[in-house]
């Protein structure tokens, strides 16, 4: 068996489902994994007065629970973000790393999030997937392709030229790694080759955890973003302007 490093590794290499990028704008998303109740309530708010829409990754698991002091979603936030027009998006039910689980139970899993989502799409499809924890496997990879229009893992990185839509790399907003050198090289680049910028995080607070963001670093986000005139936009509607 493989050891779980080289089964990522091998992963991200393997191109599973490839595409040209063509657009000819770039495109920026803002998305939230798991997620924790303040990427909607404080994240939410910031997006807001953007007046733009974000990705909420959502794993059925964490509705109405906290763990180890992360307060989570509850129903009230599901409905209120789709009402507000963000996108929700599937992080799997169990939030498990996708390589450790079989092909059955991975359909199982996926059919559970989807029950558990269907109330608050509104008819909606789920279009989007995010690796939990960014684990894949090319057998997972496969699995997942045919069912979403995108799938992100958590390989940092803008997408640009030829990508895999199995699994879109994706630039943190966290405590742990956040840079403005970082910020302003990802814009850049995005501005010019046309690249679509996938940034993820998770809590956001002013005392957020190592993998969610302060106000202010999401801030900074949001506006480098509109100073660059970049668009953001769903990951389901960015996909869309990305492969143009
Ligand atoms: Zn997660």
């Amino acid at each position: 068996m493989l050891s779980m490093s080289l089964t990522r590794f091998v992963a991200r290499m393997a191109r599973v489902r490839p595409a040209r990028m063509q657009g000819h704008r770039p495109v920026a998303s803002i998305t939230f994994d798991d997620f924790p109740k303040s990427a909607w309530e404080t994240g939410g708010a910031l997006l807001a007065r953007h007046k733009v829409r974000g990705t909420y990754y959502t794993a059925g698991n964490f509705c109405g629970r906290s763990v180890n002091g992360t307060v989570f979603y509850d129903e009230s936030d599901l409905r209120a973000l789709a009402a507000a027009g963000h996108e929700i998006a599937c992080h799997g039910y169990g939030h498990a790393q996708t390589p450790h689980l079989s092909n059955a139970a991975l359909a199982a899993d996926r059919q559970r999030n989807a029950e558990f989502l269907a109330p608050f799409l509104g008819g909606a499809k789920l279009e989007s997937y995010a690796y939990p924890h960014g684990a894949s496997s090319v057998r997972t990879k496969k699995f997942f392709a045919p069912l979403f229009t995108n799938l992100r893992g958590v390989h940092h990185g803008i997408n640009e030229g030829r990508i895999d839509l199995a699994q879109l790399n994706a630039m943190p907003i966290e405590k742990r790694s956040f840079s403005r050198d970082m910020l302003a090289a990802a814009i850049a680049r995005a501005l010019h080759n046309n690249g679509w910028i996938s940034f993820y995080t998770h809590d956001v607070s002013d005392c957020p955890s190592e993998y969610g963001a302060t106000p202010a670093m999401l801030a900074e986000v949001l506006d480098r973003l509109a100073e660059a005139r970049i668009d953001i936009l769903p990951m389901r509607e960015a996909v869309a302007v990305a492969l143009g």
